[in-house]
Order: structure tokens, then C-alpha cells, then sequence
């Protein structure tokens, strides 16, 4: 099965570059949702295989063959890991949109960022450094920046390899080791990267991969005495249990957590321009994504022509094989998130008003796919405005003036990501420091470069990815002081 579907499918664990099965022989199934049929099984870590991947990462850490590396060499080898990614660039974005379901030029948008995000820290690799201090007295005092030791990047499953790589690649660049745990759902391009890291010449423990649950594969490298860092992207309710169990042993945290973002489209606005990114704000990526503009806020003036050309977009927005290069909705993730957003939908029924969409559908009699679905009239206090959806399900709110538009905007206990819509430079750059938000576009929505640094405010976590930012997260600082006298 495995060639049929892929030829750099793998399905064994991936622990000091050695493809292993699980120590108990367990395997999990994994679905494509467009198909519903099962496409991998993939092994299944066991506790003493964690312990085996912590342990190999941190031998590789204290090795001679990882630290005689000079910062130049590993960077090398990030370029390389980034070049033999792009050969296989095709074969990467199918095996995406096969455990994910989304379109398959979204994958190729997804591993191009992945591929520039390699090279932008391969880059990064020689030049961290530390500084010299002017204190007082006869001292030389200079500060070192090393590496933090061995992290644990624990990914969700809606950009599975780009989010992985926004971790892997900053810590590798730091001279950190790695163990990598994707989401069940869709575990199979990390280890594709792992084939790819392998090949690159990363030494044996620098890049693992281990697949399985949340609850005890990721569980297990939180509690780890073995780990010195975790590196999180996912919901804000695992994000607080993963603080909570990391103060046992004070490991250092990131936490990239969800998201209800504010999209705020004033009267003044290009109309067109803002009716397109409140589209693909929402609809990119089946909604999920951390970052969507889920909450959309319209000056109401301008209410009724938004909504209306909005309703339109999204009822031409026809769910499709996202292998169809036409295809602009695929199906969500699992039939368990299906379930969820579906269930989103019925309680947004009884609070506001459908005006697009709102049913599961399928393609050829299969897949999780729901329709691109709109509430006008939302009000925070639904649950459709103040919870995080993870679907294509847009909730429609509307204000009267600039500070209403703010506060209704900062009425979330998230802080990811905002959206602001506007011809008047001075009102476009006062609300983006008025909103709490880890990162604010203004006349565009949903862009992202390596180079721009990524988090959240509030409950939408602390640290940030990506950009020089990402690379504080995986390096401590020493402070060294020489008596001159
Ligand atoms: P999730 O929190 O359920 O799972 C994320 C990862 O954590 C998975 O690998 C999962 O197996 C693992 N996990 C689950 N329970 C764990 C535990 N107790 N200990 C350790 N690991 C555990 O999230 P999801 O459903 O996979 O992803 C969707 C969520 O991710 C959304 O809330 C979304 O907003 C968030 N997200 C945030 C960002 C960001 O950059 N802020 C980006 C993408 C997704």
C-alpha cells in the first residue's frame, strides 16, 4: 500500500536516524477525509520509545559529532535539508493534502514556506551571537547565547509540516536537538522530513520523529525530565494543560494557541479588496486555521452590501476533490472536526442568521466536508463569537464607530491575529495599536514570511515564531566575566 500511495511514504518511527515499529507492534490508522479511507498506518510510539527518541536526542546534544558542528556547517546542513525538500517538492504537497484535505495548491504554499523558512534559518545559523558588556570595573564581560538542549515540537495538524518547521528549523539553527510529534490526524509528511533530514546528514538523535496521541505521546515529552523545551502549537485548553505539567521540571514553554480574530471592515474601506480578504480570511484553509478572521466586524453603513456580496461568494465557494486543481474548499480534517464545527452551526442557528451555507456536504458520496457557511447579526455572548470554530464558519458583528469597532475587537479572550480595512492611514495605524494582537494586517489578510515574527496576546499564547524573535526561544544566555586585574 505504502509505494501506491506515495513513494516517500513512511510509517515507522523515526528515532536516532533509524526507522523503528513501535516497541509494542502498535499501529494507528490514518484517514483521508476527502475519501474516508484509510491511507497509513503508522506506528505508534510507546512510552519506552519516547524515552528512547528523548534519550537519542540528548546524546546527540552532548555528542562531539553535534557540537564540533560549527554554526556554519549546521546551517549547511538546513540548506541542504531545505534543497532536497524542493526536489521533492510535488511528491510533499500530495501526501499533505492527503492526510489534511486541503486543496493541493494550498499544500504547495504550505511547503514553499516550509523550504524559505528552512533557508531563512540556515541563514540565521552563524549569526547568533552574544555581546560585550560595558560594566564597571576591571572586567572583559561578554554574554554567550547557546543552545537550550533538546526541544519537543508538538504540532497540530492543520499546517502539519510548515508549523513544524517554524520550530525544527530555529532549533536546529540554535544548535538545539529535536523530537517531533505531529498530530495523529496527520503524521505522515514529518516523517517524509525526517527521510529528508536524514539524507540532508543530520547526525543520528539531531531531527526524531515520534507519532501517536496527545494525551500520551506528547504527554510523556512534557513530563520528560530528558527535554529541556516545548515547543506547542494547538488549542488554548492542551496549551494550559501542557504549562500546568511542564512546572514539575521548569521546562522553558512557547505556546502558539487559537485564535477568534477580529477582521474589522470600515465604511471608508476598497469594498472589493475587503469583501476578498474577509473571504479568504475565513475560508482559506477550510477555516482552520489559527489566525482565520472568524469574527467579522462591518461598519454598518457599508453592512448590508458586505454581507450580501459576501453570501454570493460563499455560495459559489462549492466543496470539491482537492486534488482538483479548481478546488478551493476541501474537506476538514476528521469526522470528529466535521462533528464539531457542525455542531458550531446548530447552536449559530438558533442565536443569529444563516445566511450562506450551514450543511455537512460530500463529494462523490464522501469526505468531512461542511459548506462555506455566514451568521449576520452575531453579538458576543453566542457561542458562535466568543469560541474558537476551526471551520468555515464566519460569524457577522456590526458597529457604529471607530471605538466600538476597537472594543468589540478586543471583546475575545484570544489575542492572535486582527484585520483592518480602511482608506484613512491615521485610522489604520491608531487601531492596530488599539487591538491586542500578536499580529495585525492592515488592507490584507493571512500573509506570513519567515522573516515576520508570529504569536499571541492573551490567551492565544506567549513566545513567538518565526523572524529573528523565534530564535530567543531555543538559546540561553550565559554571562561570562574575566578579572582584568
Ligand atoms: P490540539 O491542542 O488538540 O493538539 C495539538 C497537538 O498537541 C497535537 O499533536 C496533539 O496530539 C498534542 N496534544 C494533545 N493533548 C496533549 C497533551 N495533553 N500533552 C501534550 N500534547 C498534547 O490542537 P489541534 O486540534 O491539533 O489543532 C487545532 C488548534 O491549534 C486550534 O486551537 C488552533 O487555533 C491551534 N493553532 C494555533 C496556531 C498558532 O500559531 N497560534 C497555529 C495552528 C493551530
Amino acid at each position: 500500500m505504502t509505494a501506491a500511495i506515495s513513494p516517500i511514504l513512511k510509517t515507522d518511527l523515526f528515532i536516532n536516524n533509524e526507522w523503528r515499529p513501535s516497541s509494542t507492534g502498535a499501529r494507528f490508522e490514518v484517514i483521508n477525509p476527502a475519501t474516508e479511507e484509510v491511507i497509513a498506518e503508522v506506528a505508534e510510539a510507546s512510552p519506552d520509545d519516547v524515552d528512547a527518541a528523548v534519550k537519542a536526542a540528548k546524546a546527540c546534544f552532548e555528542s562531539d559529532a553535534w557540537r564540533s558542528l560549527s554554526a556554519r556547517q549546521r546551517g549547511a546542513l538546513l540548506y541542504r535539508a531545505a534543497d532536497l525538500l524542493e526536489e521533492r517538492l510535488e511528491e510533499m504537497c500530495r501526501l499533505e493534502t492527503l492526510h489534511n484535505g486541503k486543496p493541493l495548491f494550498e499544500s504547495k504554499i504550505d511547503v514553499e514556506m516550509t523550504i524559505e523558512t528552512l533557508r531563512y534559518y540556515a541563514g540565521w545559523a552563524d549569526k547568533i551571537a552574544g555581546n560585550t558588556i560595558p560594566v564597571d570595573g576591571p572586567f572583559f564581560t561578554y554574554t554567550l547565547r547557546e543552545p537550550v538542549g533538546v526541544v519537543a515540537a508538538i504540532v497540530p495538524w492543520n499546517f502539519p509540516l510548515n508549523l513544524a518547521s517554524w520550530k525544527f528549523a530555529p532549533a536546529l539553527a540554535a544548535g538545539c536537538t529535536v523530537v517531533l510529534k505531529p498530530a495523529s490526524e496527520t503524521p505522515l509528511t514529518a516523517l517524509a522530513m525526517a527521510d529528508i533530514m536524514q539524507q540532508a546528514g543530520f547526525p543520528p538523535g539531531a531531527f526524531n520523529v515520534v507519532c501517536g496521541g496527545g494525551s500520551t505521546v506528547g504527554a510523556q515529552l512534557v513530563r520528560h525530565p530528558g527535554v529541556d523545551k516545548i515547543a506547542f502549537t494547538g488549542s488554548t485548553a492542551v496549551g494550559k494543560e501542557i504549562m500546568r505539567e511542564a512546572a514539575s521540571t521548569l521546562k522553558r514553554v512557547t505556546l502558539e494557541l487559537g485564535g477568534k480574530s477580529p477582521n474589522i471592515i470600515f465604511a471608508d474601506a476598497d469594498l472589493k479588496a475587503a469583501v476578498r480578504g474577509a473571504h479568504n480570511g475565513i475560508f482559506y484553509g477550510k477555516g482552520e486555521v489559527c489566525a482565520a478572521g472568524s469574527r467579522l466586524l462591518v461598519e454598518r453603513s457599508v453592512h448590508d452590501q458586505v454581507v450580501e456580496e459576501l453570501a454570493e461568494r460563499a455560495r459559489k465557494l462549492v466543496p470539491g476533490d482537492p486534488f482538483d486543481k479548481n478546488t478551493r474548499l476541501g474537506p476538514v480534517v476528521s469526522k470528529k472536526q466535521q462533528e464539531i464545527v457542525l455542531s458550531y452551526i446548530e447552536a449559530g442557528k438558533k442565536e443569529a442568521k444563516l445566511i450562506a451555507g450551514g450543511n455537512p456536504a460530500k463529494v462523490n458520496g464522501k469526505g468531512y466536508y461542511v459548506e462555506a457557511t455566514i451568521f449576520d447579526d452575531a453579538r458576543p455572548g453566542m457561542k458562535i463569537v466568543d469560541e474558537e470554530i476551526f471551520g468555515p464558519v464566519l460569524a457577522v458583528l456590526t458597529f457604529d464607530d471607530v471605538e466600538e469597532g476597537i472594543e468589540l475587537a478586543n471583546r475575545t479572550m484570544y489575542g492572535l491575529a486582527a484585520g483592518i480595512w480602511t482608506r484613512d492611514i491615521q485610522k489604520a495605524h491608531r487601531v492596530a495599536r488599539a487591538i491586542k494582537a500578536g499580529t495585525v494586517w492592515i488592507n490584507t489578510y493571512n500573509f506570513y514570511d519567515a522573516a515576520a515574527p508570529f504569536g499571541g496576546y492573551k490567551q492565544s499564547g506567549f513566545g513567538r515564531e518565526l523572524g529573528r524573535e523565534a530564535l530567543e526561544a531555543y538559546t540561553e544566555v550565559k554571562t561570562v566575566w574575566v578579572g582584568l586585574k
